[in-house]
């Protein structure tokens, strides 16, 4: 069966990758290094150090090469603790400490062995030095402003004005959600008239929903609607490498904004920076986005008396994953769900996009939306672009309803690669492959129906594909329902087993979906009679383990793990043999459906539909 991958966009590291390797050497010189420095003194996280300089609370700090000390302000005329930190490489820190007028200065060189001694005094200073530099010579031009500005954040700004405002009128399908932000434009627009009652402006909005929903539309078109200006910045460029510069980076966003209030602040992909503490004591935390985490709240509970209007819209995929810290009142305390469009909601972001393209006269939108259930604003887009690729790729003047369907096969499976050689044989197997899941998905679907099989090659990973169309949106299935979705997934390698006796590498992707589906029967829908109806998935804010998939899984004890697995094998393993039943007793049928996709290459329609009709039930 086909799949659809979504690409990531690459991302430039190479900055990251040089100080990384900078860092590593630090890292390996410290190591080396011996400590001289007695265990009498406290330790404590380095993130606490840079709070308490941040608090003024520091006196003077010295670098040593394995460890940084430092002096609180004394009491009166005490003199202050002494306490030690681990040193991390943090380019922030310098600036930070002259900012607060802290005195610092490196440690001189221990007695004793005097290689690694001289090492040890050398070496740290000198990458220290290197680093600096490197990033004066970046922002060669700017002075020596360019070291410093590593902390100021990237935010684009889009000010009204722009040619290309976006206002509601260009997001479809996602009428709840335009509701509620109505709003927030009025928020905006005249903040006096809800202030002077008494109200309280919000300060967060979530917006959450999957990929290519439009939230960052939605964002940018309250913005156009509100005529103020737009920051954005996406949770995934505050993971910097260095503790400091994310905060660093959330404090300059929040200062330029405030200047230029009433305006929005736009923070896409919340998750990468807002993901739950506890989620990831596993792996000892990361101290690098807590510290960004910290900072974004301190910002949020900051701007509350002022009379400046910031809001602050966050788009996350992901709301279960979040910090609860981010949801409580005061911050994030709004949620607007964009989820995907239903059939009149296509239809409407269909016809939003097609104003951009010819279209011919035969062009039926309605029908289109029909055929794309689970489509997102992002796909339909695409799916206009595609069509009219199609038409200018073969000389028209119109974008004409085939273009359409054929675009709708290349989004859903991928693209045509005719090009692609398959021997007889493999050929043969494919063809069985395919017969097999359109058979069992005939039989075993209550909602779908097969449209087309095809055995002529899409994308990079499906051979062949079978196409089964919903003919109804579906929010609900039943447990019925899902295993025969298993069923059918397993319809594939079911007819290689039985037509060659032996299986094939093709069958692997239809496998993990297969064993996905069921074992979020198990885990997530609570559909098995032993375990019970529990969520063994994200447990919210309770304590979970990662199981390295991404999976967070509730923390069971071996028992229901064993017991978990147990079942998922069970459902699978019914599924099969369900799929072979169904072929077995059908195997003439498998044979002369493969024979004819053999020699044609697709069948669709109307033509699939009379010759699935004669399967019969597994007796
Ligand atoms: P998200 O931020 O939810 O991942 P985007 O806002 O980036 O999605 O959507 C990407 C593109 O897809 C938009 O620029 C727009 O062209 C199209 N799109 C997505 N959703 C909609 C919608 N509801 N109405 C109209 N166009 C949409
Ligand atoms: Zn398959
Ligand atoms: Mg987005």
């Amino acid at each position: 069966m086909a799949i659809k991958d979504q690409p990531k966009p690459p991302r430039s590291r190479q900055i990251g990758n040089i100080l990384l390797l900078l860092s590593g050497l630090f890292l390996l010189a410290s190591i080396f290094l011996p400590s001289f420095l007695g265990p009498q003194i406290p330790r404590v996280p380095y993130s606490l150090f840079v709070h308490q300089v941040q608090d003024s609370e520091v006196a003077r700090v010295s670098f040593g090469q394995s460890e940084i000390l430092y002096q609180l302000k004394g009491e009166a005329d005490q003199p202050g603790i002494v306490l030690a930190t681990t040193p991390i490489l943090d380019l922030g820190l310098p600036k930070l400490l002259e900012e607060k007028g802290v005195e610092f200065a490196a440690v001189p060189p221990p007695r004793g062995n005097w290689f690694t001694g001289l090492l040890g005094w050398v070496v740290p200073p000198l990458i220290f030095v290197a680093i600096w530099q490197f990033f004066v010579s970046r922002g060669a031009g700017g002075g020596p402003q360019g070291a410093l500005s590593i902390g100021k954040s990237k935010a684009k700004v889009y000010v009204e004005g722009e040619s290309a405002k976006i206002t509601f009128a260009d997001v479809a399908g996602v009428e709840e959600a335009k509701t509620e932000l109505v709003e927030i434009v009025e928020f905006l627009k005249t903040p006096e008239r809800f202030t002077a009652i008494g109200a309280r402006i919000p300060k967060g909005v979530l917006l959450v929903g999957p990929p290519g929903t439009g939230k960052t539309l939605l964002a940018k078109a309250v913005a156009g609607e509100a005529g103020v200006p737009f920051f954005s910045i996406s949770g995934s460029e505050f993971v910097e490498l260095f503790v400091g510069v994310g905060s660093a980076r959330v404090r300059d966003l929040f200062e330029q904004a405030k200047k230029q209030a009433p305006c929005i602040i736009f923070i896409d992909e919340l998750d990468a920076i807002g993901k739950s503490r506890s989620s990831n004591a596993f792996y000892g935390g990361n101290d690098e986005r807590e510290q960004t985490l910290n900072q974004l709240l301190t910002e949020m509970d900051g701007f509350a008396a002022g009379n400046t209007t910031v809001i602050v819209l966050a788009a996350t995929n992901r709301p279960e994953t979040l910090d609860p810290a981010l949801l409580r009142p005061g911050r994030f305390d709004r949620q607007v769900l964009v989820d995907r469009p239903d059939l009149s909601g296509r239809e409407a972001i269909l016809n939003i996009h097609a104003q951009k393209v010819k279209l011919g006269p035969d062009i039926d939108l309605k029908a289109i939306a029909t055929r794309t259930p689970g489509f997102a604003g992002a796909d339909l887009a695409n799916l206009v672009n595609e069509a009219a690729l199609l038409a200018a790729r073969n000389r028209r003047e119109t974008v004409a309803q085939a273009d359409f369907a054929e675009a709708i096969e290349r989004v859903v499976a991928g693209l045509e690669k005719k090009s692609r050689v398959m021997n007889e044989k493999e050929k043969k197997i494919v063809a069985y492959h395919e017969v097999g899941h359109a058979l069992v998905g005939f039989l075993t679907a209550t909602s779908g129906k097969v449209e087309k099989i095809s055995i002529i090659p899409r994308g990079m990973a499906a051979l062949g594909y079978t196409l089964q169309l919903p003919t109804e949106d579906r929010f609900l299935m039943n447990e019925q329902e899902l295993r025969g979705q298993i069923a059918t997934l397993l319809g594939g390698r079911s007819a290689e087993e039985i037509i060659f006796g032996s299986i094939t590498t093709g069958a692997a992707n239809d496998l993990q979906r297969a064993t996905d589906l069921a074992e979020r029967m198990v885990t997530t829908y609570g559909m098995s009679k032993v375990l019970g109806p529990l969520a063994y998935e994200k447990g919210g804010q309770a304590q979970f383990l990662n199981d390295g998939m991404g999976n967070p899984r509730r923390q069971v004890s071996e028992q229901t793990a064993n017991a978990i697995d147990r079942e998922v094998k069970e459902i699978v393993e019914t599924a099969h043999q369900q799929a072979l039943d169904i072929l077995n007793e059908n195997r003439d049928l498998l044979e002369s459906i493969s024979m004819k996709l053999l020699e044609t290459e697709v069948i669709e329609g109307e033509k699939l539909n009379d010759l699935l009709a004669q399967v019969r039930h597994a007796s």
